[in-house]
């Protein structure tokens, strides 16, 4: 959807062949019972600076469409750390410093971390696991579990032992380097489909495009000078292609292609890690402390208040990145345990009206040290690869996906390569 935006807003129209009913890929919402519901919380940062734009650009308003909240970590009781109002990166530096549940001397580890990153510019020389570059930097145990793995797997999705280090250091530079407003943390306060798909879909038609929903690409032919999809629906012509399904439909509608064996045999190297959301609705009078917090050594990593956030009241949200024993539960068993710890935290003892679990079992791809990934420019000059799972600096995020889009779009551009 960025792509085509970005082409849009650039005049040329564009079609769009979306294989599900509803808009939004992983990020978009469902209904369950009668409540919308995202497929999973979706945290922004303020350096998301493409994303913002092109949320602008259809008609999005940043102040309304969002709960914007200073950079935090909160987990419940052992570790608290909120960046002042100060500028980049002496809020983060403050915020190390006075971070509860830390003994003084871990504060000063920290602290002395992030000026080395900001004294090598954030760049390794050679990649290597975040668990490596924490331990040669003597970020050890309670660092690691309190402050360093909950950012890992929030931004990377990926354990501290299996995480590239270099793209969590693009993550922290570009968050915590750079302006203090790129640090804060934007919560959606309106269900993903309508935060960004559907309004694109309506920026596409009104500039001459369309968007097809439950039409999936089933091949993609290249012909000549043109290529051809083939839908549930007919066979259409277009100059230019680009293919921004999830990596392995991506693989799949490559492989029949011979020159682009290398591409899909890249996306097929690509392994993945899950994220499980679980949906409570308790009673409406039910809330938590803050709108987000984290849990430490729980299987909720991330709870998020729905009444504080969207105006769900009683809709809470418990957040379970990256592989774990939480995958060995049944989903029953998981709200269970979920359920418990809401009771052993914050005393919530009235029982939940309904759950829903959604596991996404390829949430992203685990973004590993060194990993090669395709670039969106393959081997036919008018075949592009979009997504977040292509080239680029971010892990496999929004924003990490929207810049992928927004580079192919300008790459079909006329007289561009
Ligand atoms: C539970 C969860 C939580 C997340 N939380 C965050 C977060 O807090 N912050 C963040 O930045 N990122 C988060 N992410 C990651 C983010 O959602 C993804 O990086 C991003 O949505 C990827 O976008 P994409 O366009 O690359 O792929 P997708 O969103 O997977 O889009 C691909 C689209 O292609 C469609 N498609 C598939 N096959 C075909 C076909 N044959 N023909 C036509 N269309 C097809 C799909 O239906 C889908 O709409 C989260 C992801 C999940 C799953």
């Amino acid at each position: 959807m960025a792509a085509a935006v970005e082409l849009s807003s650039r005049g040329i129209p564009v079609t769009v062949f979306e294989s599900a009913k509803q808009l939004g890929g992983r990020a978009r919402s469902v209904l369950h019972n009668d409540t919308q519901l995202d497929n999973g919380q979706h945290l922004l940062l303020g350096c998301y600076r493409e994303t913002l734009r092109l949320i602008k650009l259809v008609g999005g308003n940043e102040e309304q469409d969002f709960l914007r909240l200073p950079l935090q970590l909160d987990l419940h009781g052992h570790f608290a750390l909120k960046a002042p109002r100060l500028p980049a990166p002496l809020h983060l530096l403050v915020a190390l410093l006075k971070a509860h549940g830390l003994t003084w001397n871990e504060r000063m580890k920290s602290v002395r971390f992030m000026l080395a990153l900001r004294g090598m510019d954030f760049r390794l020389p050679r990649d290597m696991t975040a668990s490596e570059l924490l331990a040669q930097h003597g970020q050890d145990s309670d660092l690691a579990f309190k402050l360093w793995e909950p950012l890992c797997i929030a931004a990377l999705n990926t354990p501290l032992h299996k995480a590239s280090a270099q793209v969590l250091l693009n993550v922290l530079r570009d968050a915590l380097n750079r302006t203090r407003a790129d640090s804060d943390m934007l919560l959606p306060r309106l269900d993903f489909t309508s935060l960004f798909p559907q309004r694109a879909a309506d920026y596409i038609e009104q500039h001459g495009g369309r968007v097809h929903t439950s039409c999936g690409v089933e091949a993609i032919v290249p012909r000549d000078e043109a290529i051809e999809l083939v839908t549930g629906q007919g066979t259409h012509t277009f100059s230019h292609v680009i293919c921004a399904a999830p990596p392995v439909v991506a693989a799949k509608l490559l492989r029949p292609i011979a020159a682009l064996e290398n591409s899909a045999a890249l996306i097929d190297k690509l392994e993945h890690q899950p994220i499980y959301t679980v949906y409570l609705q308790y009673p409406a009078h039910v809330t938590l402390p803050h709108p987000m917090l984290g849990l430490h050594r729980r299987f909720s990593q991330w709870l998020f208040d729905k009444g504080r956030i969207a105006a769900q009241p009683g809709l809470l949200a418990s957040v379970i990145s990256a592989e774990g024993l939480h995958q060995e539960l049944s989903q029953e068993e998981l709200a269970q345990r979920v359920i418990a710890e809401l009771k052993e935290e914050f005393g919530i003892a009235e029982t939940p009206e309904w759950f829903k679990v959604i596991a996404e079992k390829r949430a992203t791809f685990c973004c590993a040290p060194g990993l090669q990934r395709p670039a969106q420019q393959t081997a036919l000059v008018n075949l592009l690869l979009a997504g977040d799972y292509t080239a680029g600096d971010y892990p496999a995020t929004l924003e990490g996906a929207v810049i992928s889009g927004v580079r192919c779009a300008r790459m079909c551009l006329p007289g561009r390569k």
